[in-house]
């Protein structure tokens, strides 16, 4: 049994601190198993925070206290007293220097927070409470300051790297040199960083608007360094863009990217110095797909966006995480937009967010995009802050349009650079720079869950009227019963029936955005000559669920019609989800199974459509996946959910076989690799077809497959048919392709955690075998998050139907495995353990088989504040 139960915070209990850090002076003597940390902090009452002088609380985890003194005077234990996680210090001056020495073990930190090694190089990872890791110190993002750090180490580590500018180097004592780094920006400390290592380093430069010079390296281990080429690309990319669309210039003379094999998430924005997850930021055609070579991209950019939202403008306090992050996120998504398809990256977002996030709403941690409580911060890093939050964050941008939003962003850097604030001051200066006023529209900050939008409509023939009534509710979360309506920008079109767009005002205007604000609101659109099909929600204007009684008929022509590209790829969701649904009644009261001749035809006409560019076709063919089917019903039937998809799959490819095959054949054609957004489009078109042609697991199909698999110029069609082979050969031929790859690929990590990834995600009957096995293999390593992503995540998440057979193995498989995994890594623990904590919603026996698991884990002994938090909120 756990010792304490962690304890809850509350946004309510938010205070100003007691004392500010004007300077913090770092000296790290590096060490695997005792790193020598020497602090000197300049430190001053807060002139906010009231008379007296209490106590300094400084937070510090797993640390070995060596001494503290104030202005150079030694304490003796009875001037501070030790608490679990942190000190309290007596103070008897307004003003003082504080000296800290303490020690640490790098080397068995397998935690990844704080200072650990990494294939035999330091690093460093502070936010969100990594800092205490490393130091004493009031670990809080309100305290800013400004930091000066010198590493010493012995000189097989050449590359000693902090934020800001080197401004001295030279040699120590024995083998060892020193460098020291000043950063002239005051952060908080969950931006710090540090990296030493034997690296090598790629060099760019790049001119600011202005006309300065920034230097930029990218850092990695000599092996990767043919793979740093797309992410300096992507830097530079991003840094013109910021300019351009927000103004924005960067603001020291060096920005460094490196790469670390062991990462909790995807990359961190350190002041000058970002510290990326090798998967997202390495790559070559050879060895990267398309997705991975876009998902670098966006990273890049976000971390690099960063340097305004987040580090200059920082979170006054955890509870504001979105502010930073919904806001990075709706950057690099129009950056990425901007760089490649609007509207596949729109389809993607809109997809993720969906099937994931929709589903963390309806769970048992559902909170709001500003959470009002937690007890492990990490626990938060969620797609709730982040997706959701980005989609708040474009809600505000449709509301004000560009130019409005432009204001509103200017003025809220202006105002706040340099400064600790809150997602209140991030909207106060969007309605203060528009004069518009977003009272209402705060819900979206403060009320968790998915609203739902009912949508009817009436037609007056007589007087040429069209009336729309939009009702809004919203489901409890935990903590919320009762929610009130939110302010909902609905963006909609009127179909006539030759799928020509309305005029909706006199002036041409055929589209517009309807305010929602009300439990029940009507809207009326006048002399209109016959009653129009409505095109709702376009580009996804907000994120909620919408529900309008379209027949089958309306969607297959607003599938084909519609001018918004994202409401034609919607139409096509929204057929699919209606034949799988039929499908899974038929399947469940044991009916015969069938697929309607009009949606067969449906997609014939999209494969056969030569006017289509091929990025949309490959969107409108996509089945939606297990998950997203599962996260649409009420109750989830996973076997019905299975079998319904896996019979749609069937019917079309089946049916449409020659078709498919057509198309295949037409975009084959060997070339040369780029990654254009035309190649890109091809390439995903190309495999899709192979995918359904190797669903009939027919001879002739899965020789294509073989075929490419064998002559492959680039990872994207490499993986794609090593996926289907995985998925639908024989044994034989699938163990002599997995066998092959591997001895191509062992020396490449992100390759191999591709490798691990697709077995693990195979849908054959009794893969979790397989997984055991893979467990097993010498590669696999539970300290790595990213192989334990690959094999643990890959089959808790990405495998629907193998991971929840019914004797419910794959939960049992999943407990083992988090239980082990938390005494080595909490935060990791915490994330792998999600699927099941989402129990309540499954039918039957797998509710009670994941409960048992959970309650397995919960009995499990001493665990870590994450998990215990998932699994006791999950439990209740
Ligand atoms: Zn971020």
């Amino acid at each position: 049994m756990r010792h304490a139960k962690p304890s809850t915070i509350y946004l309510k209990d938010y205070r100003v601190p007691d004392y500010l850090v004007d300077n913090t002076h770092l000296h790290f003597e590096l060490k695997p198993k005792a790193t020598l940390v020497k602090s000197r902090l300049k430190i001053r009452r807060n002139p906010a925070a009231g008379e007296g002088l209490p106590p300094l609380f400084l937070d510090g985890v797993d640390l070995i206290l060596l001494s503290i003194a104030i202005d150079g005077a030694l304490l003796s234990p009875e001037h501070y007293e030790k608490m679990p996680q942190r000190i309290l210090v007596a103070v008897d001056k307004p003003e003082f220097f504080l000296d800290i020495q303490t020690c640490i073990n790098p080397e068995d930190n397998t935690t990844l927070e704080g200072l650990y090694l990494s294939n035999g190089m330091y690093c460093t990872q502070c936010e969100a409470e990594g800092f205490r890791r490393i130091t004493f110190y009031p670990d809080r993002p309100d305290i800013m300051s400004k930091f000066t750090t010198t590493i010493v180490a012995p000189k097989e580590y050449p590359v000693l790297l902090s934020n800001g500018n080197e401004i001295s180097r030279g040699p120590c004592e024995g083998d060892h040199h020193y460098v020291t780094w000043e950063d002239p920006f005051a952060k908080p400390a969950y931006l710090f960083a540090l990296v030493a290592g034997n690296l090598q380093h790629l060099e760019d430069c790049f001119i600011t608007a202005s006309g300065r010079k920034v230097k930029l390296q990218l850092f990695t281990e000599e092996k990767n360094i043919n793979k740093g080429d797309h992410a300096l690309r992507s830097l530079k990319n991003a840094m013109r863009w910021d300019e351009a669309v927000y103004g924005r210039e960067y603001d020291l003379d060096i920005f460094m990217i490196v790469a670390v094999d062991h990462f909790n998430m995807g990359a961190m924005e350190n002041k000058g110095l970002n510290i990326f997850n090798s998967a997202c930021v390495l790559a070559s055609p050879e060895t990267a797909t398309d997705a991975t070579f876009q998902r670098i991209e966006s990273i890049v950019g976000h971390e690099y966006f960063h340097n305004w939202s987040g580090n200059r403008v920082t979170c006054r306090d955890w509870f504001q995480l979105s502010l930073k992050e919904g806001f990075t996120v709706f950057r690099d998504a129009e950056f990425s937009a901007d760089m490649n398809s609007r509207a596949v990256k729109r389809i993607e977002d809109v997809s993720l967010l969906r099937t994931n996030q929709f589903a963390e709403d309806a769970g048992p941690m559902a909170h709001p995009v500003r959470p009002d409580s937690y007890m492990e911060i990490s626990n938060f890093y969620t797609l709730t802050v982040y997706e959701k939050g980005a989609e708040v964050v474009r809600m505000i941008h449709t509301l004000l349009g560009p130019r409005g939003f432009r204001k509103g962003s200017d003025l809220y850097f202006e105002r706040h650079d340099g400064c600790a604030v809150t997602c209140e001051d991030f909207v106060r200066a969007m309605e203060d720079a528009n004069q518009v006023d977003l009272v209402q529209f705060r819900r979206w900050y403060s009320q968790a869950g998915t609203p739902q939008l009912t949508v009817t409509d009436y037609f007056d023939e007589t007087l040429g009227t069209y009336v729309l009534t939009v009702r809004q509710s919203c489901p409890p979360t935990p903590g919320q019963r009762e929610k009130s309506p939110f302010h909902i920008p609905l963006k909609l079109g009127l179909l006539d029936k030759n799928g020509n767009e309305l005029v909706l005002d006199g002036q041409g205007t055929t589209q517009c955005i309807l305010e929602v604000t009300e439990a029940e609101q009507s809207f009326e659109f006048t002399e209109l000559s016959e009653k129009p099909l409505p095109s709702l929600l376009r580009d996804f204007s907000a994120p909620v669920k919408i529900d309008y009684p379209y027949s089958i008929d309306q969607l297959l022509f607003l599938m084909s019609n519609d001018s918004d590209i994202f409401n034609r790829w919607d139409a096509s969701q929204r057929l699919a989800f209606l034949a799988l649904s039929d499908l899974q009644q038929a399947y469940r009261t044991g009916g015969v199974l069938q697929l309607q001749p009009e949606l067969i035809a449906a997609y014939r006409s999209v494969l056969l459509n030569r006017d289509l560019e091929p990025a949309l076709v490959a969107e409108l063919l996509q089945l939606p996946s297990e998950q997203s089917i599962a996260e649409a019903s009420v109750h989830i039937d996973a076997e019905a959910i299975v079998a319904a998809r896996e019979f749609a799959l069937q019917t079309l490819a089946e049916a449409l076989f020659s078709e498919f095959r057509a198309q295949y054949t037409a975009l084959k054609v060997r070339k040369s690799f780029s990654l254009s957004a035309k190649d890109i489009a091809e390439r995903k078109l190309k495999n899709t077809c192979l995918l359904y042609l190797c669903a009939t697991e027919t001879a002739d199909a899965l020789a294509l497959a073989q075929e490419q698999f064998d002559t492959a110029n680039n990872m994207t069609d490499k993986a794609a048919a090593l996926s289907v082979l995985i998925n639908h050969a024989g044994d034989k031929q699938v163990n002599a392709a997995i066998e092959q790859f591997y001895q191509c690929w062992k020396e490449d990590a992100q390759v191999v955690e591709l490798w691990f990834g697709q077995q693990s995600r195979s849908s054959r009957r009794g893969n979790l075998s397989a997984v055991e096995k893979l467990i097993q293999h010498p590669a696999f390593d539970l300290k790595n998050p990213n192989r334990v992503r690959a094999v643990i995540g890959g089959f808790a998440k990405g495998n629907f139907s193998q991971f929840h057979r019914s004797d419910g193995s794959g939960f049992e498989f999943l407990a083992e495995q988090v239980i082990t995994l938390d005494k080595l890594n909490p935060q990791i623990a915490a994330q792998q353990v999600i699927p099941i904590t989402r129990w309540k919603r499954y039918t039957g026996d797998l509710a009670r088989k994941m409960k048992i698991a959970l309650k397995k884990i919960m009995d499990s002994g001493d665990l870590s504040g994450d998990l215990y938090e998932v699994v006791s909120k999950s439990l209740n």
